[in-house]
């Protein structure tokens, strides 16, 4: 027995469907950095799939950063440079349940790697991809496939195409706003019920769902192609019977780009070429249904589907119907395929009747009628002859054994018999396996094809997918432009329409553009709607730029270059950072990371720590984004410090909302619609009523509220249940402060400075600064 290491299987290169879920890619990742440049090439060898991108720029860690978040690979091998990077291998470690890997330098020499690449994928290929002289391109790449090499011991040919991204080839979205806007997973449980893909995803195939995935995780930001998608989309949509046909269709077409890799690499078996088989059956209907669409899309995408007859007749032609699970057991070879296998067969099955025939052809020959054909295990097959007809042998028999009464013989064709037979099944089981590797092999070289036509199968499903959902959904098709505007008429949120149950989905508008309308700042009390309204407009612009369309009556949108959210608390205690803390590094990176074609979402930035100086905080940032000299970004900014709507008018560009609540004697009721102006109260008490706090509680709340409103803060807190003088972090200074300031701004207004002396001025003044100081003492 030949003992090897045959494969190294690996958690990014595995090809097992068993260790693979069918719903995502798995990816094995070259991360190759140097100083302010790096080449990163993601390649899934399930599917054959093999992404390049370089990156460069200062913010270079963040970049890497954000592809890595984006493809969350399963697999990462990195040059020493990119595994010193601090941040990089804290994200790693902290977020991606990735195996990491550190190579040698010298496994990215550049003339090592070229040689790599060229044998794999040809001088012309190289070229024409315009990489054959990038060093950072074509070190990555060949550092991943000699990686590869090393595990399956052989070239991994299923990697036939590169796909090379520029950087800004997608809309950006980096890990914490792919997390908070839950597109692929919700945030707090990890599952695909309730986020963005789970309301997108009606694929029929594996592969439509592994698109529709990466579709999602990067949104395009081309006018172009955005177009091009939601034209198909758009005339998919426009035909319900023929897209029911479709989806239809493409129900029981297999996961053919993992069945070409299984093939292509030799671990594919008979049952895997009859499933091939089968989906290939099915491919002419599919293909006949998108005949006659018009939009580009379509065309070239029927056009590129292959009804790969041939592929089906040879595995037709070969495969039993039935193949066992194993290669090495027979019945894999269907009859009349080849000759020889044939005749084994049939002696197998057939033996006794060969041998009966034998017999009695030799009966007539010789004219012996008692000759007859035995087998032992000593000397294996024999014709017998009694001694009385011992006379009648003829010369070619061969004497094997004399017995007292007979002579047992061999004849040519007997021992040929007997090696047929006793070999048979040996031989028939080595001829199938042999003969299912020539098939499995044919295939194989037709691997570009399969995969050429498994990838439109699936922009196919995924296509449908997305017209079905706006069908059902009541979507209406975006109007996209190149003009910097977001304007959503009757937007709704995708995910949350779908889940409220007994109540209808409230539909908002939205507009925002470059100018008067970048920043707005919305107030209301908890609970009313903020988050939701903030979330449906970036969720609406996502999925415009994959190409789908919207939950709203109608929207008109400029292409967004990324979108950037600071949503909710979401304690990082997995990277041992606070609450705050991750707050500000959020709100930091999108302060160096936004441009003005950027989307920014942030929810009530500044709440994790003490009142003024979230406040502040909150201000500044504000001041900062709607800046166009710095930024200019539109800005979605929810807030409770209702102070800030003083901005409106203060700063150009800032426009306050509210979420509309009505209150109705002690609780209030959430009216849902997003209105123009700022909220009348907090209605803090209300919402903790609402949420269930029992009666004494809030009526007690209530009484120190009227205490502190009226300013009297002593009674509010030194009251028998009440609480000792607050420090400065409690959370009621801000409504005490308010108080303070609201009687101090009062008085202010009751001046008469027409009247009023110099000297009466300054004591005043005096008497102000002393007040204030004294913290509310009025
Ligand atoms: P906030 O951010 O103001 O605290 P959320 O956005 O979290 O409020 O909304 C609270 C809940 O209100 C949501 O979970 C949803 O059930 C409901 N809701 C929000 N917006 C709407 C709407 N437009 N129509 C119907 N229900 C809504």
């Amino acid at each position: 027995m030949k003992r090897g290491i045959v494969r190294v299987i690996t958690k990014g290169s595995v090809i097992e469907n068993s260790m693979l879920d069918e719903a995502r890619n798995n990816y094995l990742t070259a991360v190759y950095l140097c100083g302010e440049e790096c080449g990163m090439c993601f390649v899934d060898v399930s599917t054959g799939v093999l992404n390049l991108t370089t990156l460069s720029g200062k913010k270079i860690e963040k970049s890497i950063i954000d592809e890595l978040g984006s493809y969350t690979p399963s697999e990462i091998l990195l040059n020493a440079e990119a595994a010193a990077r601090p941040q990089l291998s804290a994200f790693i470690n902290s977020r991606l349940q990735a195996s990491c890997e550190l190579l040698d330098e010298s496994e990215f020499d550049y003339s090592a790697c070229l040689a790599e690449c060229v044998s794999h994928f040809g001088a012309d290929k190289l070229n024409e991809l315009g990489i054959y002289d990038s060093r950072l391109a074509v070190s990555t790449v060949g550092a991943a496939l000699a990686y590869l090499r090393s595990l399956y011991k052989t070239d991994v040919i299923n990697i036939t195409d590169i796909n090379v991204f520029a950087e800004n080839q997608f809309m950006k979205l980096d890990y914490s706003t792919m997390r908070n806007l839950e597109i692929v997973e919700t945030m707090r449980s990890g599952e695909k019920k309730g986020s963005l893909l789970w309301v997108l995803d009606r694929t029929r195939t594996a592969m439509g769902k592994r698109l529709l995935r990466s579709w999602l995780e990067r949104p395009l930001v081309n006018l172009v192609t955005i177009s091009k998608r939601q034209n198909a989309v758009d005339e998919l949509f426009g035909d319900n019977i023929r897209l029911n046909e479709i989806f239809n269709a493409l129900a029981d077409i297999y996961d053919v780009e993992r069945l070409v890799t299984r093939v292509v690499l030799g671990t594919a078996n008979a049952r895997d070429l009859n499933a091939l088989k089968q989906t290939i059956g099915r491919i002419p209907a599919v293909k006949e249904l998108l005949k006659d669409y018009n939009s580009s899309y379509l065309r070239q995408l029927y056009s590129q589907i292959d009804n790969l007859e041939d592929v089906y007749s040879l595995i037709d032609s070969s495969i039993s119907e039935e193949p066992p699970f194993t290669l090495r057991e027979g019945g894999l070879i269907r009859p009349g395929f080849n000759a020889e296998l044939d005749e084994l067969i049939d002696i197998q099955t057939n033996g006794k009747q060969h041998l009966s025939r034998i017999e009695a052809e030799e009966r007539e020959k010789t004219g012996i009628p008692k000759l007859r054909i035995g087998f032992n295990k000593v000397f294996g097959y024999y014709i017998e002859v009694t001694n009385s007809y011992k006379s009648m042998v003829p010369e070619t028999y061969i004497r094997k054994q004399t017995l007292t009464n007979a002579e047992r013989y061999i004849t040519e064709e007997l021992k040929e018999h007997e090696n047929k037979v006793l070999g048979s099944r040996e031989r028939s089981v080595r001829l199938e396996y042999e003969l299912f590797c020539q098939v499995r092999q044919k295939v194989a070289s037709q691997c570009t094809r399969l995969q050429l036509t498994a990838s439109s199968l699936a922009a196919v499903d995924v296509l449908c997918s997305l017209a079905l959902v706006a069908r059902d959904n009541n979507y209406c098709c975006p109007v996209i432009t190149d003009k910097p505007v977001i304007d959503i008429k009757g937007g709704r949120h995708p995910v949350v329409e779908k889940t409220l149950s007994g109540t209808l989905f409230v539909p908002n508008d939205t507009y925002l553009d470059c100018d008067d309308y970048r920043t707005a700042i919305i107030t209301g009390p908890n609970m009313a709607g903020k988050s939701t309204y903030m979330r449906q407009t970036a969720l609406i612009s996502l999925m415009a730029q994959i190409g789908s369309f919207v939950p709203a009556d109608s929207a008109t949108l400029g292409i967004v270059d990324s979108i950037f959210t600071r949503v909710g608390a979401s304690d990082d205690l997995a990277s041992g950072q606070s609450t705050f803390m991750v707050e500000m590094s959020e709100v930091s990176n999108i302060i160096k990371s936004a441009t003005k074609n950027s989307l920014i979402i942030l929810d009530e930035v500044g709440r994790g720590t003490s009142t003024f100086d979230g406040m502040s905080i909150a201000r500044s940032c504000l001041e900062y984004i709607t800046d166009k000299r710095r930024i200019g970004a539109k800005t979605l900014f929810s807030t409770h410090y209702h102070e800030l709507t003083e901005l409106e008018g203060i700063i150009d560009g800032v426009k306050n909302y509210n979420i509309s609540v009505k209150k109705r004697g002690d609780t209030i009721i959430f009216l849902r619609k997003i209105v123009r102006g700022k909220a009348s109260g907090s209605y803090g008490l209300e919402v903790a009523k609402l949420a269930g706090l029992p009666n004494p509680l809030i009526n007690r709340a209530k009484a120190i509220l009227a205490d502190l409103e009226a300013g009297d803060r002593r009674s509010a807190f030194a009251s028998e249940q009440g609480f000792e003088d607050g420090g400065e972090d409690n959370p009621l200074t801000l409504s005490l402060s308010s108080t303070i300031d609201d009687r101090i701004i009062d008085e202010l207004k009751n001046i008469d400075t027409d009247t009023l002396m110099p000297l009466e001025a300054l004591t005043m003044l005096n008497d102000f600064v002393n007040k204030a100081r004294s913290n509310g003492e009025f």
